[in-house]
């Protein structure tokens, strides 16, 4: 899986540049051969504006490449679907949240906080949604023994081990007490539920 990550990068950048948002890439099963014969694997990435896919696949068939889709070729016209949405949406609570979320984000960011451990600011970027460390921890999972498990983007599994969940849990409290930070009650709160609720993983932590 090592050629991963710099492909993801790299994919990412290209698209960027074109103005597309992409998600996750996740592993995905696509057809191959010219009329479909087969499948394989390979990570795929949808825009969040406009649905525009990017491919990439580190160990390619002969004649094939290793990175492609149609978010590398084509510029993105989502940004008016997306202020559609947005308009379209009007749910009260929804954009309360996404307000609340938005707020975390400036005033968590682990970039503001120099002696922040990259560990901690890797935790901290995947719980706020913030892309900040390169490879990108995605996922984090409590396990029912109280390890933290992280998966960065490009990996099947959570198999990076963070911490305990005491660990998360003080510095989280600390970080969002510090009187610089000043969250707003309803902040609080819900940066408090954001770590209440990390999904739980019926798995031992062996290593
Ligand atoms: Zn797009």
């Amino acid at each position: 899986m090592t050629g991963y990550t710099k492909l993801i990068r790299e994919a990412r950048n290209l698209a960027a540049s074109r103005g597309h948002k992409l998600g996750e890439f996740l592993l995905t099963r696509i057809q191959t051969g010219n009329p479909p014969i087969s499948t394989r694997g390979a990570m795929v990435a949808v825009c969040e504006y406009c649905g525009a896919s990017a491919a990439v696949d580190s160990d390619p068939p002969a004649g094939a490449s290793e990175i492609w889709g149609e978010a590398l070729e084509s510029d993105c016209p989502g940004k008016v679907l997306a202020d559609y949405r947005e308009s379209e949406a009007g749910d009260e609570t929804t954009t309360q949240d996404d307000d609340i979320l938005t707020s975390l984000q400036a005033k968590l960011d682990p970039r503001r906080f120099p002696n922040m451990s990259p560990k901690f600011a890797a935790v901290v970027g995947c719980l706020l949604k913030i892309r900040i460390t390169e490879p990108h921890l995605v996922q984090v999972v409590v396990t029912t023994d109280g390890f933290l498990l992280g998966r960065n983007e490009g990996e099947p599994t959570c198999q990076h081990f963070l911490g305990t969940r005491e660990w998360l849990e003080e510095n989280w409290e600390k970080l969002i007490s510090l009187p610089d930070v000043g969250l707003t009650g309803d902040e609080y709160q819900a940066a408090r539920g954001l770590i209440a609720h990390l999904e739980k993983e019926e798995r031992i932590y062996h290593g």
